[in-house]
């Protein structure tokens, strides 16, 4: 029936559409509670035992209890805090609750007389017992049957509102198994718990359930939980995998008495074995009509660049073009002037250039730089992000070397993958970085990537000596700088902000500067730091690498990459403020020569205080060990493996109930499982994965 006027306006269903959120549907949405699943998934956090009163006659001191009693006695205090003081009698003893924070509500609420239920940790003293801060209400009432599940929250949604949220979805959700039965036989005796019986009973435990295998989550059900989540992940990779293997990529061969060999015969150095070794492995890789996606990881100063060259030599020798990118424009920059250096000679006669790109760049070069990539006369690219803008057009990229790819977000990688002139082949991609994946890391996370890893530092280095000094020996660290370029050599001071900050209180770089250069008259002292138009950056850079400059205050701009071999020193100003990768990259600055070095890490307590217990374990780390490797397992151990992701953290990607030091054996078997289940149950596979990552496995996989 065609429409008339007398149709109604709207249909209420679209009314009701428009209606805006409350507010905590809105905080649902915020922790990416949308679908049914993802309320079933969302899995407590802990879980509180207010099944039970106990009598405090029976109480031990140090556990949460539940108790009822009588208020015989009340008083507010002043001295030596202001502080609100309840005595609780239940018939077997008395019991004090205290709170430091209340309300006049509460001081009616737990009047004498009145009959109340407290919970919270029983503690002893001189004082007697004591619950500080504990959850009260009128005591009487039904007792829950089960351990209530404490839900991670945001503000704005209540645990009572959550927790009815999570309810609904678990019961709405379809749970119907995905994993095939004799894969889950594996993991027996986790694996004879289905899906939905596993979460039911984590989201509502059986009243008789101890408190601790839940905590510790070692109980079958989390097992099982964990099982399905590490699996989903391996799916993920797996798949990711083989689709990469079904594109295309060129198949690039170095070309006999080509760049490749030229290059080696120029080098003023031998390749260490292991360049040799991971040299072979991305030359093969290079071979293969797939797309090279590997990451070769080397402590700082293992001589990763004139790997990346040699690779680029392979590229251009197969007549392709090669881009190579790094996270920062002094570290780009160092790059091209490296490897201008090496090829440009053997470039040049064959008509070819090694080109350079960044954002801050003048118009006219950065136009004569475009043109030369679109030509194709520009056989290597080097440059900052500039290098993946949408501008920019290569004839033939082949290959793209990415330094420090822990700096690189996910989405500029797959925009550099895009840059490929044919939509279905991808240009090769290798990965440089300093900080190593630990193996468990690379074994969940990383299972997509190749790994190669120059294991072996160049000869005749010297290892760096590191010093722990406090702050107020800074004057002695400052005479160390003059014997130090009394002696030719050349050194860094870093401070880790550009600006006095009050609220902080740091040595600011520029103050250290000014105090520097007043304490070392008549030496060249220049300062860098982030918030420099970048060509002033590089006449820093450019004095400090041609030995004009004896000493170049910083803040972490040079953490990465910057290769300066005649520097000897490296002072870390507040060391205790650094990350531990961060620290030992910054170390890798010095040592790069023959000379002696020193790395002299700056501490300073707390006013009054002892340093904290992290800051003080990594700077033993740093004292006791100087291979990248060690360093990288103790900095997982001390922050978890958030920050070896980089971006993959904040997409929420991590695993949310495995661990991974906790739960290798669990790991293995998703590893195993996972190819077998895409071979052999494809439709399971996929269900499984979009079940488990929803819309995040396009973002895993990148
Ligand atoms: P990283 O792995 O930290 O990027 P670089 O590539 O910057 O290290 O190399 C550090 C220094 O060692 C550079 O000056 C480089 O030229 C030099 N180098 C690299 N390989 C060798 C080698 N096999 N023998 C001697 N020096 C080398
Ligand atoms: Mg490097």
């Amino acid at each position: 029936m065609p429409a008339t006027a007398q149709d109604p306006p709207a249909t209420p269903e679209k009314k009701a559409a428009a209606k805006p959120l409350s507010a905590p549907q809105k905080a649902l949405r915020k922790l990416g509670l949308v679908r049914d699943i993802d309320l079933a998934l969302h899995l407590p956090l802990r879980y509180e035992d207010e099944t039970r009163i106990i009598r405090l006659r029976d109480a031990r001191q140090g556990e949460v209890v539940q108790i009822e009693g009588e208020v015989t006695h009340q008083e507010v205090l002043y001295h030596p805090r202001r502080q609100l003081l309840v005595t609780l009698h239940d018939g077997s003893d008395a019991c004090v609750l205290r709170f430091f924070n209340f309300y006049p509500s509460q001081i009616k609420q737990m009047a004498v007389g009145a009959r109340l239920r407290a919970r919270g940790e029983l503690r002893g003293g001189l004082a007697g017992l004591t619950l500080l801060h504990p959850a009260v209400r009128a005591a009487g009432g039904a007792l829950p049957e089960a351990l209530t599940p404490i839900y991670p929250t945001v503000a704005g949604l209540p645990q009572p509102y959550l927790r009815k949220a999570v309810l609904a979805g678990l019961a709405r959700a379809d749970l119907t198994p995905t994993v095939p039965p004799p894969l889950l036989h594996e993991i027996s005796p986790h694996g004879r718990w289905d899906l939905r019986e596993a979460l039911t009973f984590l989201h509502q435990p059986t009243p008789a359930t101890p408190l601790a295998d839940l905590q510790n989550r070692r109980h079958p059900a989390w097992q099982r939980l964990k099982a399905e989540e590490l699996l989903a992940q391996q799916l993920s990779q797996w798949q990711a995998r083989d689709e990469r293997a079904r594109l295309r990529a060129p198949v690039l061969h170095a070309a006999r008495g080509g760049l490749h060999e030229r290059l080696l015969a120029a080098l003023p150095f031998q390749l260490t074995g292991a360049q040799r070794r991971v040299g072979e492995e991305i030359a093969r890789d290079l071979a293969r009509p797939q797309p090279m996606h590997r990451l070769l990881q080397g402590d700082v100063g293992a001589g990763k660049t004139v790997v990346a060259a040699l690779a680029a030599c392979i590229a251009i020798d197969a007549g392709w073009q090669c881009a190579l990118m790094a996270p920062t424009e002094i570290l780009a920059s160092q790059h091209f002037a490296k490897l201008a250096a090496w090829l440009s000679p053997l470039l040049a006669p064959r008509g070819q250039a090694v080109a350079w790109l960044t954002g801050g760049q003048k118009k006219k070069a950065r136009a004569e730089a475009l043109a030369a990539i679109e030509s194709g006369q520009a056989a290597l690219v080097v440059g900052t992000h500039a290098v993946i803008q949408q501008q920019v057009r290569f004839a033939r990229l082949g290959l793209a070397v990415i330094d420090e790819q822990h700096r690189f977000g996910v989405r500029q990688r797959l925009h550099l993958r895009q840059k490929h002139p044919d939509a279905r082949q991808e240009p090769h991609l290798l990965m440089m970085s300093a900080t190593p994946i630990p193996r468990t890391l690379a074994m969940s996370h990383y299972a997509d990537l190749d790994v190669s890893t120059l294991d072996e530092l160049p000869p005749g280095r010297t290892p760096v000596v590191t010093k722990l000094v406090a702050a107020q020996r800074r004057a002695e660290v400052i005479e160390r700088i003059r014997a130090q370029v009394a002696q030719g050599r050349q050194v860094y001071w870093v401070c880790p902000l550009i600006e006095e900050s009050e609220a902080l209180d740091l040595q600011s770089a520029t103050a250290t500067h000014a105090e520097l250069a007043a304490a070392l008259p008549g030496l060249a002292v220049g300062l860098l730091h982030s918030r420099l138009p970048p060509a002033d950056k590089q006449a820093v850079m450019d004095a400090f690498s041609a030995g004009r400059m004896a000493v170049l205050v910083s803040t972490t701009v040079i953490e990465v990459g910057v290769d300066v071999p005649n520097a000897s020193l490296m002072v870390i100003e507040h060391a205790e403020r650094f990350g531990l990768s961060q620290l030992h990259q910054l170390r890798g600055r010095v040592g790069r020569g023959a000379a002696a070095s020193a790395c002299v890490l700056l501490y300073e307590a707390p006013e009054g205080g002892r340093l904290g217990e992290t800051a003080r374990e990594r700077l033993k780390a740093m004292l006791e060990t100087s291979d990248g490797f060690e360093i990288a397992r103790r900095d997982l151990a001390l922050r978890g493996p958030g920050e070896f992701l980089g971006e993959r953290q904040s997409g929420a990607a991590l695993l949310r109930f495995a661990d991974l030091n906790e739960d290798a054996a669990l790991i293995d078997w998703a590893r195993r499982a996972a190819p077998r289940m895409l071979r052999e149950h494809p439709a399971l596979a996929q269900r499984h994965i979009e079940r488990w990552l929803g819309r995040r496995a396009d973002f895993l996989k990148a």
